[in-house]
């Protein structure tokens, strides 16, 4: 439904600490350039004192079944993945257990994929975990909850911050929230609702773009991939992202760069994709795209080697007591 209006509600500071609203900084301007759900123009713009970047105006409760088509990614049967890429995530997602496992106490662990999909992570938390861990996790998508569910996961379907999780409270060691912090209205509640739902001493993992990267200054006017218009609606450095943990009850001890490949094709797919004749070119610029995903990782590896950053962050928290 390209011509769908989308309407909006005003930004809110993460922080609680200034009128968003107000912020006329703009950094770049662009649209749906993935997914083409409406043809309007959005404005990104950033905060001169908290230093995130915003959309100007977020889509609304109601504009929700515009943004996210019944094709988008994360909602979308994992299986249709090439088997290359299914095995390097594999790999990745394995070493990452390992390490939570470092920072968790020998005993059963209960894990919340928080943006679940249809179970992809939990699955590899299933193979590569130990056997005696539970996993659970919340979807927004009823398709994608389904067929969690249909996988034996624990799935509570809905929006995290409306869903019901009384039964949940003070149940997870460990929580994932894995870029879906940017998507959320008010990450300051999310933050806080997720404690509610960890155990003492629970740790919290977070994936997220981050806009201090080389690419994302390089394409910021209009393309970058971490805008991901107009679905991403707060963009975080890692000082951002850290005060927002440290200042809702958790102490951040782990935070890097994450390799991001897909960044990457998507900036380089917006700008083909904005320039009609360019669009046949566009389409070769997927997330799916075996050679251009080992190119821009290696790419990303050496700017990460150079710069310690790229366009992607992960950062692990403990609740505080
Ligand atoms: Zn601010």
């Amino acid at each position: 439904m390209p011509d769908a209006e989308v309407t909006t509600d005003p930004p809110i500071c993460p922080f609680a600490a200034c009128n968003a609203a107000d912020n006329r900084d703009v950094v770049g301007r662009g649209r749906d350039f993935l997914y083409g759900t409406t043809a309007e123009e959005t404005e990104i713009v950033r905060c001169p004192t908290c230093g995130i970047w915003h959309l100007a105006a977020v889509p609304d409760e109601r504009s929700m079944a515009i943004i996210y088509p019944p094709n988008y990614y994360a909602f979308s049967d994992s299986t249709a993945e090439p088997r290359l890429v299914k095995l390097v995530r594999d790999r990745l997602e394995r070493a990452k257990i390992r390490r939570y496992r470092q920072h968790l106490p020998e005993r059963p662990i209960r894990v919340l994929d928080i943006g679940c999909g249809d179970g992809r992570l939990l699955d590899i938390f299933r193979r590569h975990a130990p056997k005696d861990w539970e996993l659970s996790g919340i979807e927004i998508s009823g398709a994608a909850a389904e067929a969690a569910r249909a996988k034996g996961f624990e799935v509570l379907r809905g929006d995290l911050m409306a869903v019901d999780t009384s039964a949940w409270e003070g149940r997870f060691d460990l929580v994932l929230m894995h870029q879906v912090i940017e998507h959320v209205r008010e990450s300051r509640r999310a933050v806080r609702k997720v404690r509610t739902l960890m155990g003492e001493g629970g740790i919290f993992s977070v994936e997220t773009p981050s806009t201090d990267a080389w690419d994302a200054r390089l394409f910021r006017r209009r393309y970058w991939g971490g805008y991901h218009l107009p679905r991403h609606f707060y963009l975080f450095t890692k000082e951002s992202l850290a005060r927002l943990l440290n200042e809702n009850g958790f102490e951040v001890f782990i935070s890097q760069p994450i390799l991001s490949p897909v960044l990457w094709i998507h900036s380089f797919h917006n700008a083909f994709a904005d320039h009609a004749g360019l669009k046949g070119v566009a389409r070769w610029f997927h997330q799916h795209n075996v050679p251009l995903l080992g190119l821009f990782t290696a790419l990303d590896g050496l700017l990460i080697a150079v710069t310690g950053k790229s366009s992607n962050q992960r950062m692990l928290a403990r609740k505080t007591d």
